[in-house]
């Protein structure tokens, strides 16, 4: 099933997400996008893993009014993934550009996957690429 992406945002056409590029491919499918495109703002990405992750992460305070968070924790076994949204910015732990950083955390959710059968099944349903 394909998620909507949020009105506005450049989006991949294959897993929805806003468009991270990491080598002209999007940092969660690695389908080729276009090198020249924009990448999404700080806002689409949290909200994007908010949107695909629900029962994964844990919430920071959310932006009254949007129903948006500005900060969530992914906990993986191999450590933990947080993005906020600062002055306009990604804060991301650990400190990575930010297509890198969601490179990481597909791997580690990966390495999960590996024993996890249900997260697994929704990381290929959401068409990420695992990298385990
Ligand atoms: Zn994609």
């Amino acid at each position: 099933m394909k998620r909507p992406a949020a009105p506005g945002e450049p989006h991949c056409r294959t897993c929805r997400a806003p468009i991270l590029s990491l080598g002209g491919a999007c940092a969660f499918c690695r389908t080729p996008v276009d090198p020249a495109g924009p990448d999404a703002t700080p806002l689409a990405v949290v909200a994007f893993l908010e949107r695909s992750l629900p029962d994964v992460i844990r919430r920071g305070r959310g932006l009254l009014g949007l129903g948006r968070s500005k900060d969530v924790t992914v906990i993986t076994r191999t450590g933990y993934f947080r993005a906020r949204v600062r002055a306009g910015g990604l804060a991301l732990d650990p400190t990575l550009p930010p297509a890198e950083w969601v490179d990481r955390l597909v791997a580690a959710l990966s390495l999960d996957a590996t024993t996890d059968p249900d997260l697994r099944a929704r990381l290929l349903r959401m068409g990420w690429a695992l990298r385990a």
